[in-house]
């Protein structure tokens, strides 16, 4: 479509969070390409950031280099967001499917006089409107939403795009306009619960979650999901059972009353697949399932399923991917 979308760049410890190249790949290939977004970058090392995406071809970008968006909550950055969006001529404006990004599309959307959508998985352009679709109730339907006015902000279900790959632009940094009132840092993010229980990534954003259940029998015998996971890079996740039994904690748990993920591969292990525990983990793009009896209803959604005992698939699967990495 004609006009320019606006990209909201989130940094982690300085750099651009990943979920942002998803974002600007939607953004991109939604104006025509990286020359017709705009990026906003919030924070201490604003300036630094904008490197990174003039070197993937976005050059045009605006620096809100104020330390305090850095533990700013997402709502204090709505005005200038939406200040810069107009500005920049934009009809949409992008932002990565994190916890934060989620957050500012409320937000900004109010303050911009926008229609927003959450965690879109496809998108269409049809005339001055936007077709966004995007997975609900736990991935049981998907909703199909016409955006009209002109003015759409979106967010993007984590892993649902191929990160961002352009050729580099020549980079044009210029303030972001606009100065927030004191009272827009009236309140501090001064902590985020990553969900998971040991260092790797987190659960709401892996690409890779491998889960224990039940069928590990104790917390003595949970490290073996641990290790699976730290030998792929994943995060860790787990059943209600689990969680209720205070094997492990409740940021863990995947499922209803839990966490939803849709990582590329999920690896239930123990796991009976109980409804519950399903809708929280079906939109994932492969599920694997290792569970010793084969009538267990986690088969009915798994791509791949191992029939057999965890005791002895694991620690060979875990040794295996090791080997394999090891090169
Ligand atoms: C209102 C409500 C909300 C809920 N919300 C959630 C939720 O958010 N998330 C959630 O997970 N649950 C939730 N539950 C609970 C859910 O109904 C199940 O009770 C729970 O998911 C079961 O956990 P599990 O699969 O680990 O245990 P089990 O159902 O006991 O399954 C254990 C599995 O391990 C297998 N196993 C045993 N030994 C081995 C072995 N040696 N090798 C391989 N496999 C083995 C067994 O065959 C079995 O399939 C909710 C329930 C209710 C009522």
């Amino acid at each position: 479509v004609s006009g320019r979308a606006l990209l909201v760049v989130e940094l982690v410890d300085g750099a651009v969070a990943p979920a942002v190249w998803e974002a600007a790949r939607v953004a991109c290939e939604l104006v025509g390409g990286a020359a017709q977004v705009t990026a906003f970058v919030p924070g201490a090392k604003a300036a630094e950031a904008a490197g990174a995406l003039a070197a993937r071809g976005i050059g045009d970008v605006r620096a809100a280099a104020d330390p305090r968006f850095d533990r700013a909550a997402p709502g204090a950055l709505a005005p200038l967001v939406a200040a810069t969006a107009s500005e920049a001529g934009a009809h949409v404006v992008l932002v990565a499917g994190t916890t934060s990004g989620r957050e500012l599309v409320g937000s900004v959307a109010a303050a911009w006089n926008g229609a927003a959508a959450n965690g879109i998985t496809e998108l269409h352009a049809d005339g001055d409107a936007l077709t966004v679709r995007r997975p609900v109730f736990g991935g049981r339907a998907t909703e199909t939403r016409r955006l009209v006015g002109g003015r759409a902000v979106l967010s993007i279900r984590p892993h649902a795009f191929p990160p961002w790959e352009g050729a580099a632009a020549p980079l044009r940094l210029t303030p972001a306009s606009g100065t927030p009132a004191a009272s827009a840092f009236g309140a501090e993010r001064t902590g985020l619960d990553a969900g998971t229980s040991s260092a790797g990534p987190s659960l709401g954003d892996a690409a890779i979650v491998v889960s224990g259940g039940r069928g590990l029998k104790g917390p003595e015998h949970f490290h073996l999901v641990e290790e699976l996971a730290a030998s792929l890079g994943a995060a860790v996740g787990a059943s209600r059972a689990v969680t209720d039994a205070g094997w492990r904690p409740g940021s863990l748990q995947v499922g209803q009353t839990g966490r939803s993920v849709s990582p590329q591969l999920y690896i239930a292990v123990g796991i009976s697949g109980a409804i519950q525990h399903i809708v929280g983990m079906v939109s994932s793009r492969v599920i694997v399932a290792i569970n010793s009896d084969a009538s267990a209803p986690i088969f009915r959604v798994a791509d791949y399923g191992v029939v057999g005992d965890l005791f002895q698939i694991l620690p060979a699967l875990t040794a295996e991917i090791r080997r394999v990495r090891a090169g």
